[in-house]
Formats: structure tokens, C-alpha cells, sequence
């Protein structure tokens, strides 16, 4: 067992014990937020072929070379309408938005640069080559356009559909046990008594847990017993992936997650050279990983980004650019100076704002562990190497958090 290490040693020691990649097909429609397991190749153009992007007329450019020529018009080219007539000189197709541009005519002139009387047109505005959409030109058949690993959104659900596939192979969500531990701890909605207060962490870190492409599985409160917590380990070994505890890791009589891990699991470290958060440990229990997160709900949400992110990432081999991500590495200067950590990296709570001359970044709220509304009013986290102060005007490393 490892004490003390640096973040990056952390996260290199947890991807030792990785959970197991499965893949699963599933439909379009079910992909969102599911990381892809396959790159995916388009199986047609894009366009399909050329098409108009504009409704209007589309035409031979050197018959508009003249002054307001008059066009006779042979048909209607509609989108996913039949093969329009070809455009002979001195001709003119009506053309929609998207529909298929007919052979021999090589530009499109806007519905509203025209006059229509008779059976003819007269054109009043430029003949525009650029107004048609070539074959190909965002894709081709067989471009590779979405990478494993890739973090599925919005967009690139649609591009998937774009490029033809109605089902994707994507990583199965892994299945993340999630168990709070203290005596003090009663879900929120009931009614308190003396000393105690409402389990929070559970909830927020179920969420980060479905952020990343997992599968959050939340159990009931365990209380500062040693044989309810191993009977907890027990099921949630059996029946998830992977196990995130939160509280009871640091030096009190009553952290019984860092005891029994100590005394029956099989610790990897414990102990991370970060602020907030340092308690974190790391192990398995009865093969299963497990991580330690402290108690302090500030702490458990930062640990969680820094660390366990990470990991989930590695594991689903998720795409260091295009995977999921709760926070993008950024540079912010500092509205105040702040101070650092003795030998730590410190991560303090911090409002980024977009500026005119980029990002700015101060404090609002008290930066306590214990006060999980500074994660709310802040949405982000200083970078600051080990003995690092910064000043105001400083520029800094951060995590920008979504
Ligand atoms: P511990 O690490 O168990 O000593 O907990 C550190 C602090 O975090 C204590 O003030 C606990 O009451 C608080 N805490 C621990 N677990 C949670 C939780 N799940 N939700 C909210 N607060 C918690
Ligand atoms: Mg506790």
C-alpha cells in the first residue's frame, strides 16, 4: 500500500484494477450520453448527391451572363420528389432547398432574384455555382467520422444517423455502486433529530457517476458498524462494477471504511496530495474496485472529478479529447490572488467568467470542504501546483466544470 501520493500516481495505481469493458449494440434513439465502442464509418456520401441550398431556379450560369434574361422553365426538382428534367440552354427548373440538382444545370439563382410570368422566369440576380451542394463534401462513403471512445451528444448522435446507422456498438455502462456511511446521516424529506443531518453526497455523485457514461446504483445509508459496511461491500461486490464509499476514510475512531479496507480489503493507497479531498483511498474489496471518498461533500465531488473521472474514462477507453468529461483544462487569470497548498495541489472553488480578454476567474463563497453550495456557486477548480500562491493577475491553470 502506497500513502500519500500524487494525484497523477493515484490515478495511474487505480488503472492498475480497471473494471471490464463490455460492449452492447443499442438503438440510436438509446445512445445518448453512451460512450461509442466502434468507430463508425459513413455508409454514404454526404451529400448524397449535388443539391441545391437555396429554394429557386437552377440554371445554366452562362445563359445569366446576360442583362435579366427570360428562361423558359422545364419542370419542378422537389426534394425526394422524381429525377427532375435536364436543363437544356435557355432553360430554367424550379429547385427547393435540398432537392437534386438537374443534369445540365450548374448554378442556382434565389427564388427571390426572379420574376416568374407565363411559363418562363426572368432572372434578376446572380447565377451562384456556390449555391449548389456538391456530392461528398462533408463525407465521404467509408470516412471514419466518429471515433471510439467518443462521448455521444447531441450532435453526434445525428451525425451517426447522417452516416446511416440506426444501432451503434457502445461500451456498457458500468455499474457504480454508491454508499454513503455515518451515523449522523438520514435521507433528505424526513424529519431530523438532534446530531443528525441530510445525506447529500450519495445524491450529487450519482449524477457525476451518469456523466461520465455509468450506471449509478445508490444504497441505503450504512451506520458506523463494521459489519454492516462488510455486509454492504458484500452485496454492492456482488451486484456492481465498481463501488464508491463516501466518509469514514480519515484518522477517527469511527472511519471504518479505511479500517475494514485495511484489515480485510486490499488497499492500493490511501491518502492523495490534493486539497480538498486529500483522505481518498483506493482497493478492492473481494475484487471489486473501490474507492474511498471522503466524507466532506465538497471533498467527495472533487475527488470524484480528479480521480475517479479519470479512471471511469480509462476504463470505458473513452477518447482523451471527444470522451466524457466533467471539467475542460483551462487557462483563467485571476481577478485575486490565492493561496496554495504545502505540498499539495489545490483546488480551490472558483467563478470563471468569460471576458473580453478571455477567462477571468474569482471567489465567491466560503471555500470550507464541508460547504458543497461553493460547488454551486463556483464552477470551477484553480490547478495550483504544490507551494504555489497566485496573484491577482496571475494566469492560471483550472478546471472548467459543465
Ligand atoms: P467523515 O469523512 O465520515 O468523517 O465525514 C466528514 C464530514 O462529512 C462530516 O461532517 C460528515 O457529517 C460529512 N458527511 C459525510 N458523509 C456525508 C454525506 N453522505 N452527505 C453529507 N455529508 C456527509
Ligand atoms: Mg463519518
Amino acid at each position: 500500500m502506497e500513502t500519500s501520493v500524487t494525484l497523477q500516481r493515484a490515478i495511474d495505481l487505480a488503472c492498475l484494477s480497471p473494471i471490464e469493458r463490455r460492449t452492447e449494440r443499442v438503438s440510436l434513439s438509446d445512445a445518448a450520453g453512451r460512450v461509442l465502442a466502434k468507430t463508425l464509418a459513413s455508409k454514404v456520401d454526404d451529400p448524397r448527391f449535388d443539391n441545391s441550398a437555396m429554394d429557386g431556379w437552377a440554371v445554366r450560369a452562362v445563359d445569366c451572363d446576360i442583362q435579366k434574361p427570360i428562361l423558359s422553365i422545364t419542370g419542378t426538382s422537389k426534394a425526394g420528389g422524381e429525377t427532375p428534367p435536364v436543363v437544356a440552354q435557355g432553360e430554367a427548373c424550379r429547385i427547393m432547398t435540398g432537392a437534386p440538382v438537374p443534369e445540365g444545370a450548374d448554378a442556382i439563382v434565389m427564388v427571390e432574384d426572379s420574376e416568374e410570368f407565363d411559363n418562363t422566369v426572368r432572372i434578376l440576380g446572380p447565377a451562384r455555382p456556390g449555391y449548389i451542394r456538391k456530392t461528398a463534401e462533408n463525407l465521404r462513403v467509408g470516412q471514419e467520422a466518429l471515433q471510439k471512445g467518443t462521448h455521444l451528444g447531441p450532435a453526434e448522435i445525428s451525425l451517426a444517423a447522417t452516416m446511416g446507422h440506426g444501432e451503434v456498438e457502445v461500451v456498457v455502462r458500468p455499474k457504480v455502486a454508491v454508499i454513503s456511511t455515518g451515523d449522523e446521516l438520514v435521507p433528505p424529506g424526513v424529519e431530523l433529530t438532534a446530531g443528525q443531518i441530510y445525506e447529500s453526497n450519495s445524491y450529487g455523485i450519482a449524477v457525476l457517476i451518469e456523466r461520465m457514461g455509468g450506471q449509478a446504483v445508490r444504497y441505503d445509508v450504512v451506520h458506523d458498524t463494521i459489519d454492516r459496511l462488510r455486509a454492504t461491500l458484500d452485496s454492492a461486490a456482488r451486484e456492481c462494477d465498481a463501488i464508491l464509499t463516501s466518509g469514514g476514510v480519515s484518522m477517527g475512531k469511527w472511519d471504518l471504511v479505511r479500517r475494514l479496507m485495511e484489515e480485510e480489503g486490499n488497499l492500493s493507497f490511501w491518502r492523495v496530495k490534493i486539497r480538498p479531498g486529500g483522505p481518498p483511498l483506493f482497493g478492492t474489496w473481494k475484487g471489486t474496485p473501490l474507492f474511498g471518498l471522503p466524507g466532506n461533500p465538497v471533498s467527495s465531488h472533487v475527488v470524484f472529478i480528479s480521480l475517479v473521472a479519470p479512471w471511469l474514462s480509462h476504463c470505458m477507453e473513452a477518447h482523451s479529447e471527444n470522451g466524457p468529461t466533467i471539467g475542460d483544462r483551462v487557462k483563467v487569470k485571476l481577478v485575486e490572488g490565492i493561496k496554495g497548498a504545502p505540498g499539495k495541489l489545490c483546488m480551490r472553488r472558483i467563478r470563471i467568467e468569460v471576458g473580453e480578454d478571455g477567462l477571468t476567474a474569482s471567489t465567491r463563497t466560503h471555500q470550507g470542504s464541508g460547504n458543497i453550495h461553493s460547488m454551486v456557486a463556483h464552477n470551477g477548480l484553480t490547478l495550483l501546483p504544490p507551494d504555489t500562491d497566485a496573484e491577482a493577475g496571475d494566469t492560471i491553470d483550472a478546471l472548467w466544470i459543465r
